[in-house]
């Protein structure tokens, strides 16, 4: 093992990691849920910290736009998978692990599959919709689930540890009992982010998921962390401040898993011989036309045409057209596989 010993020698300094922390990270298992620019700095870093088995889920493609904050596609990767391109980059940073990668929509069929065998989840994704069904399977397995998200300037990051153990928390759905509004939340690309502000926000999420892996909960801060750097801010919320009574979380509180059930999860549908798929969000979504028109109008022509919105936006790669209805429910042309158009929905509308 002089080879491995050589390799992690800075990291086993650490009283933290130690010969013994460096066995569990070789014996560790993650899931990363999606490989944005979050997810690519996650990966990297819990690649080279020798964690030995990353499964890594996304189910877009590389483009031009990615490139800014992305850290693991470079200009030959255009246009391939995502996870496929990042397995190729990290298997050439560390041979030593194991790389799975898996191109595909994480949906209420396979996450719990997808987490199975995972010591923890990591979260990569770019909207509400995955997250809430991230914690769904957190809390259903007992797999702590490392959030965390970016806006613009602005980052958000924390670990729901599951279970009645003395490091267990409140879970996401705890702090935020329902997903927002489709359409009411600023999406990277409607309002744009700050390549920093990711790697603060990965650097915590992938420091919380080496924590786990070296099974000492014990130093997860059980916080909420919230930054703006173009604002100069920076706090800690403690998430047991945030929680009431927890016994109402529908979640932990109750056991019912609203989201890998299915119910509440947007649904998308190809439109035969159209090409296109028709999005609907969770049950409730309401969207606000005239403020989705002014963020949708940077990506294209929009026009309100009686009560719907109409759009034609770049989607990176390509165009698509899209037809929003008040309820949410949209309209995408441009493609007739729903994964894309779910991909699509979540970037443009949001949620
Ligand atoms: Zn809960």
């Amino acid at each position: 093992m002089d080879h491995a010993t050589g390799r992690y020698h800075r990291q086993m300094l650490l009283p933290e990691v130690g010969e013994l922390g460096q066995d569990r990270l070789a014996r560790g298992r993650v899931l990363i849920v999606g490989c944005g620019a979050l997810g690519c700095a996650q990966a990297d870093m819990l690649a080279r910290a020798g964690v030995g088995h990353i499964r890594i889920v996304d189910r877009d493609v590389v483009e031009p736009t990615n490139l800014q904050r992305q850290t693991l596609y470079a200009e030959a990767d255009l246009g391939k998978a995502k996870a496929l391109a990042a397995a190729e980059r990290l298997r050439a940073v560390n041979s030593g692990i194991t790389i799975e990668p898996i191109a595909a929509d994480v949906t209420s069929e396979n996450a719990r599959e997808l987490a199975r065998d995972a010591g923890v989840i990591v979260d990569g994704t770019d909207n509400f919709e995955t997250r809430f069904l991230l914690n769904d399977v957190s809390v259903m397995l007992g797999v702590p689930y490392v959030y965390g998200g970016v806006i613009a300037s602005r980052g958000m990051a924390a670990t729901f540890v599951p279970g009645g153990g003395p490091h267990a928390t409140p879970c996401l759905r705890c702090v935020l009992p329902e997903p927002p509004p489709a359409g009411s939340v600023p999406t990277c690309d409607t309002a744009g982010v700050l390549g920093p502000a990711v790697m603060i926000v990965a650097a915590q999420q992938a420091t919380d998921a080496l924590k786990v892996l070296l099974g000492r909960h014990d130093l997860l801060s059980g916080t909420l962390l919230e930054f703006d750097l173009f604002g100069n801010t920076r706090r800690r919320l403690r998430l047991a401040d945030l929680v009431g009574d927890r016994s109402a979380c529908r979640c932990c509180g109750q056991g019912r898993f609203d989201f890998l059930d299915g119910g509440l999860a947007a649904a998308a549908q190809a439109l035969c011989g159209r090409n296109a798929v028709q999005v609907t969000p969770p049950p409730g979504a309401r969207v606000e036309l005239g403020a989705l028109r002014e963020r949708l109008s940077a990506h294209g022509p929009c026009a309100l045409v009686g009560p719907l919105l109409k759009a034609d936006v770049d989607g990176g790669a390509k165009r698509y057209g899209l037809t929003i209805f008040p309820d949410g429910r949209a309209i995408i042309s441009g493609t007739d596989d729903p994964a894309e158009a779910r991909s699509v929905y979540a970037r443009l509308i949001g949620v």
